[in-house]
C-alpha cells in the first residue's frame, strides 16, 4: 500500500492531484443526484456538501498550477495505488435507502484512500519540492478525513433493518 507511486515533478503530482480531486468531486455529485431521484434528500445533502469541499480543493490545486504546464495523463497513466481514483467514492456502493452513516463511512474511505497517496509519496521520498507539495495536500487531505470523522461522529451506525423499505420502488422493464 505504501509503494512508491513514482511521482517525479511538482507538475506530475499536481496533474495527479487535479484529476483525483475532479474525479472526487463528480463522483460525490453524481451520487447526490442518485439519491435525490430516490428522495432521500438527507444523504443527497451530505454528497453535495462534500462534492463542494473537493471543488474547493481543486480550485486550490488549480491556484498551485498557474502558469505551470501539466502533463496530460490519460486514464492508464494513473499512478493510483489502486485500480481508480484512491478518492473517488464508490457508485457500486451507493444503495438508494442509504443513510448519513453509510455516505459517510463510504466517503471516509474514499478521503482516507487520498491521504494514503499523498503519504506514499512523501515517503516515497526523491525530490524536495515535490516533496513539500506532497506534504501540504496531505495536510489537506487529512483536514477533509478529519471534518468526515467528525460528522460520522454525529450519525451512529444504524439497526441491520435500515435497508428494509416498507414501499420499495417499481422497476420499469
Ligand atoms: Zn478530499
Amino acid at each position: 500500500m505504501t509503494e512508491n507511486p513514482g511521482i517525479a515533478s511538482v507538475a506530475d503530482l499536481l496533474a495527479h492531484a487535479h484529476a483525483m480531486e475532479s474525479e472526487a468531486h463528480e463522483r460525490y455529485l453524481d451520487l447526490a443526484e442518485q439519491l435525490e431521484l430516490h428522495r432521500n434528500v438527507e444523504v443527497a445533502t451530505l454528497f453535495r456538501k462534500l462534492a463542494q469541499i473537493e471543488q474547493l480543493h481543486v480550485r486550490k490545486i488549480l491556484d498551485r498550477v498557474g502558469a505551470l504546464e501539466l502533463p496530460h495523463l490519460s486514464p492508464w497513466e494513473y499512478r493510483w495505488l489502486d485500480d481508480e481514483a484512491p478518492e473517488a467514492a464508490s457508485i457500486g456502493e451507493a444503495h438508494y435507502m442509504m443513510t448519513p452513516h453509510h455516505a459517510l463511512s463510504l466517503a471516509l474511505r474514499a478521503e482516507q484512500r487520498a491521504l494514503d497517496f499523498y503519504s506514499s509519496v512523501l515517503e516515497g521520498g526523491g525530490n524536495s519540492s515535490v516533496q513539500e507539495l506532497a506534504r501540504e495536500l496531505a495536510v489537506e487531505e487529512r483536514e477533509h478525513v478529519e471534518l468526515v470523522k467528525t460528522w460520522l461522529a454525529k450519525y451512529p451506525e444504524p439497526g441491520a433493518d435500515w435497508a428494509e423499505d416498507p414501499d420499495p420502488p417499481v422497476y420499469q422493464e
